[in-house]
């Protein structure tokens, strides 16, 4: 037991020793909600001392400080009181309010003496702002309408998402976007969730990936708090869901998402929805689901035409404030042909090296500072070829780079494959994993780690590797 109980009961007890005290109280509580809770919720807290009897803790934002007064308070104050006598009450407030907070929330330590912790409804606007920032992911400030060129490609896209975000009313429910990789379904969505709260700030509208949203929800499973899960979702106004091909084949999570949507329609709320595919061709994707998607109105983005791809490099190259040479950026439109997202890394290469070596920007220099991407862009490997030449190699049969055998002769070359897809295409983690028998992202994500430590450790490895790179690459 703590020795600081020991200590006469005398007046402020000094930093350290409530430093001391706190780490007892904070491993108790830590023991009793489980690491996820502690993370989220009592790691941030910070005590800062004793006044008249009440301890000072801070903690960063109003979202927060809500829910520990709602489900921690009570038992903060108990624990604190078993550790220091001289400690009658607790109180949490927010650090950058200080001043500003005239009802903080107070515990007091003996029972049956407790404040209404829900007493404090000021602030309002505020409480619901950090709710909304607490469930939704960062906009990216570069993603707005005004910054996406249209051209035939996605002009349906581009129309369809216009539409959602200056509607009064909902056009259609949902707005499902789809396209490869790349090509802007993102930056729509984020252009969408921006204009509708400039020009709506009273309303909620979130925006996350499928991936967060699963996550979110398996966390309020792990800590039995599916009753606020499902009411934060249920009381947005917009819900934006990105990359929903995430939770094909994930159940629970699916279930989940089904009823969220659904109650929301039923409501009446805007869902805006972005995929790698079709309603139609997400595998793994009940039916009822995909029926549900396919209500409102589709709309894909296609692969990008020589033309879009110069307008966009033209209007970057404006936005960067440097003069191309057009013939640059016909080049750079002629050769970067797989996604939006290389076409620009490749002009920020191109800008950034030309200003670091202070040299003029010409044809030359950019062939030369984009060889490699222009060589992948030249001559495109698919992925069916890096499995016929590195089972060719290995001697296992086309057959296993699909199948579910996991013996090391055939798990390996495998792992290679996929590895090689990762460096040589412009395929995603989940693409690859679909073409080796719908694998699961991560198992390509360990695959590529994997290959990159053996050839760190073993030089014959690393030689196969290198070997049938260059093949591949021809
Ligand atoms: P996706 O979500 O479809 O994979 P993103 O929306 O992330 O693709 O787009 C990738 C990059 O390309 C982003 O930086 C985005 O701003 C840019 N981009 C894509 N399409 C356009 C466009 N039509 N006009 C301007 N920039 C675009
Ligand atoms: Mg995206």
């Amino acid at each position: 037991m703590n020795t600081d109980n020991a200590a006469p009961a005398g007046k402020d007890k000094s930093e350290n020793s409530l430093s001391a005290q706190w780490q007892i109280v904070s491993g108790l509580l830590r023991a009793e909600i489980g690491e996820a809770s502690f993370q989220s919720w009592i790691k941030p807290m910070a005590v800062r001392g004793i006044d008249d009897g009440e301890l000072k803790i801070s903690v960063p934002t109003r979202f927060m400080r809500d829910w520990i007064v709602a489900h921690y308070l009570d038992r903060l104050g108990e624990l604190w009181g078993q550790e220091n006598g001289d400690i009658k009450s607790v109180e949490v407030y927010i650090q950058s309010e200080r001043e500003a907070v005239s009802a903080p929330f107070r515990r007091k330590t003996s029972p049956g003496a407790s404040d209404n912790p829900g007493s404090d409804n000021g602030g309002d606007v505020s409480a619901k702002n950090n709710y909304r920032a607490d469930i939704s992911a960062p906009l990216d400030s570069r993603f707005t309408f005004d910054n996406f060129v249209v051209g035939k490609p996605n002009e349906f896209a581009y129309a369809a998402a216009r539409r959602v975000a200056e509607a009064t009313k909902v056009p259609f429910n949902p707005l499902f976007l789809y396209g490869g990789v790349g090509l802007g379904k993102t930056h729509l969505m984020h252009a969408i969730a921006r204009h509708l709260r400039e020009k709506s700030p009273e309303c909620s509208v979130i925006y996350l990936s499928a991936e967060k949203f699963m996550y979110r929800f398996i966390r309020a499973l792990r800590e039995q708090n599916t009753v606020d899960f499902k009411e934060q979702f249920r009381s947005v106004d917009v819900l934006m869901i990105d990359d929903v091909q995430f939770i094909s084949g994930k159940e629970s999570t699916q279930e989940e998402f089904f009823h969220t949507f659904n109650s929301l329609v039923d409501q009446g709320r805007q869902i805006v929805i972005s995929s790698d595919k079709s309603p139609s061709d997400l595998e793994g994707m009940e039916e009822r689901m995909v029926s549900r998607l396919n209500c409102g109105l589709v709309a894909d983005i296609h692969a990008t035409t020589y033309e879009l791809r110069l307008g966009i490099l033209q209007s970057k190259a404006e936005q960067l404030g440097v003069a191309m040479p057009p013939k640059v950026l016909e080049f750079l439109a002629h050769k970067i042909t797989a996604n939006v997202r290389e076409l620009e890394g490749g002009l920020n290469r191109v800008v950034a090296h030309a200003q670091l070596v202070g040299r003029e920007i010409t044809l030359e220099a950019t062939q030369d500072v984009l060889h490699d991407l222009l060589r992948a862009n030249d001559r495109r490997v698919t992925i069916e070829e890096i499995q016929k030449r590195v089972a060719g190699h290995f001697n296992i049969r086309m057959s296993d780079m699909h199948s579910a055998r996991r013996a090391r002769s055939v798990a390996r070359p495998r792992q290679v494959a996929m590895y090689l897809a990762k460096q040589l295409t412009a395929r995603s983690l989940p693409e690859i994993g679909r073409k080796f028998g719908g694998r699961d992202h991560t198992t390509v994500m360990h695959a590529v780690k994997k290959v990159e430590e053996l050839r760190e450790s073993d030089t014959s490895f690393a030689e196969d590797v290198e070997l049938l790179r260059r093949m591949l690459e021809g």
